[in-house]
């Protein structure tokens, strides 16, 4: 046996294979700020390479973050010395990824799907799998459903928007991304469900027959398709990845937060100029192709009425701003809206959201997009934090894909309908 385990261990490190073996993620509670100071302390000791999966906020606000086995004993001293809180919310995250793994690697075995009717919406999936489930739910769907390619990715893979319209010319229009962070992969899960939702739906939901007679829905799916693939390589430790995968020159660090690179407060508190950092936030405004080309994209429109971005996890609904202390001119409706998404969203299975603005809610982050898209007129623009609150994180099991996507749709139906009644 112990003569097998060497053999794999060598075997490890011929493959160069990294895992989370022994990785875990702890979330710290801080009593005060002098506590909050300490914390955020953590984020400048490189050498532990913490991964800061939910930031520092305030003393409100836990902050999660995946420790590598090498610096586990270090950080829990540190904190234990400080008599700061901690608990233990992913004891063993190898054990977690594997069974992504493997409920992945069954669902690829089953074969891939033919028709969206049979595509399986309960299992995460790759990036081409759902490149081909797009081509074919616009195959299916003629009349209804087309595919725009805004741009490419740093990698050259193509930013494919399914637009979805019964006709007309130069009609408003309603946007949804989801994956501009790579490792949400319930987002890009639900909104290949949501593109599925549509389709079946637009005759007999009378809601949607109606956005759908006098507007356009725009669904991006796959913001960040460089970094989704990288979260997909037989490398374990890269389906945390969450930037772009642009090089930084000059730095053996690669990539840019994309939520970090609009130019709304580009540069300021809440993000860090630092391209080794989660929130580095690039050389310049839109220098992501991934971010430019939605900018691009929604200024030759330049008649959307709502934009949605979706990430995960943590529950929440949240709306502008994120850089400034300013409230949005719009708070109030848009804190209303919130307020009618979030209990629409808890109706179906219980799933308590907070909302609120991005600076009141989380933390001051500077450069998102949805203080962008506000800036340019589009007055219902919201970001979602998906499920859970942390048992999973980012590894959300795959049977919570269809209640997440169900309950989420209620929400983004409230807002798409509050914003179709006050387009005209
Ligand atoms: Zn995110």
């Amino acid at each position: 046996m112990r003569g097998l385990l060497a053999f794999a261990a060598l075997f490890v490190a011929v493959l160069g294979k990294e895992t989370f073996e022994g990785h875990q993620v702890l979330r710290i509670t801080a009593k005060d700020e002098a506590q909050l100071a300490l914390i955020k302390d953590l984020e400048d000791m490189i050498h532990f390479e913490l991964d800061f999966w939910r930031g520092v906020s305030d003393v409100a606000s836990p902050v999660d973050v995946r420790v590598p086995f090498h610096s586990l004993q270090s950080v829990k001293v540190y904190l234990e010395t400080k008599a700061i809180e901690y608990t233990i919310m992913i004891e063993d995250l190898q054990a977690l990824l594997e069974k992504e793994q493997e409920e992945m690697e069954a669902a690829a075995r089953a074969g891939g799907a033919r028709s969206t009717d049979s595509f399986d919406y309960a299992n995460y999936h790759t990036v081409d799998e759902i490149y081909d489930f797009q081509d074919m739910l616009v195959r299916e769907n003629p009349n209804l459903v087309s595919k725009i390619v805004i741009g490419q990715s740093y990698e050259g893979r193509n930013l494919s928007v399914l637009k979805f319209s019964t006709g007309g010319t130069n009609r408003p229009g309603l946007w949804i991304d989801t994956g501009i962070h790579s490792r949400e992969w319930v987002t890009q899960a639900s909104g290949t469900w949501f593109a599925k939702k549509i389709v079946t739906t637009h005759r007999s939901d009378r809601t949607l027959k109606c956005i759908l007679n006098k507007m356009d829905i725009f669904l991006l799916i796959m913001a960040n398709p460089d970094g989704f693939a990288y979260t997909q390589t037989s490398q374990p430790k890269y389906r945390m990845w969450r930037k772009t995968r642009k090089p930084n020159p000059g730095s053996s660090c690669v990539g840019v937060d994309p939520n970090r690179n609009w130019d709304a407060g580009f540069g300021g508190p809440g993000a860090s100029n630092d391209p080794c950092s989660q929130i580095y936030h690039g050389p310049r405004a839109n220098s992501e192709s991934e971010v430019k080309s939605i900018v691009d994209f929604v200024r030759s429109h330049g008649n959307l009425k709502s934009f949605v971005s979706i990430h995960s996890y943590s529950q929440m609904l949240l709306y502008p701003y994120g850089y400034i202390r300013t409230p949005a001119n719009d708070q109030a409706e848009l804190h209303s809206l919130a307020k009618k998404a979030i209990t629409a969203l808890a109706s179906l299975y219980g799933t308590r959201y907070r909302y609120g603005s991005i600076i009141n809610t989380i933390y001051q982050a500077s450069g998102g997009t949805i203080d962008w898209t506000y800036n340019q007129g589009i007055k219902y623009s919201y970001t979602f934090e998906l499920r859970d609150t942390g048992d999973y994180g980012f590894l959300l099991p795959a049977n919570q894909i269809i209640p997440t996507a169900e309950e989420t749709w209620l929400a983004l139906m409230v807002i798409m309908k509050h914003a179709y009644k006050n387009a005209y």
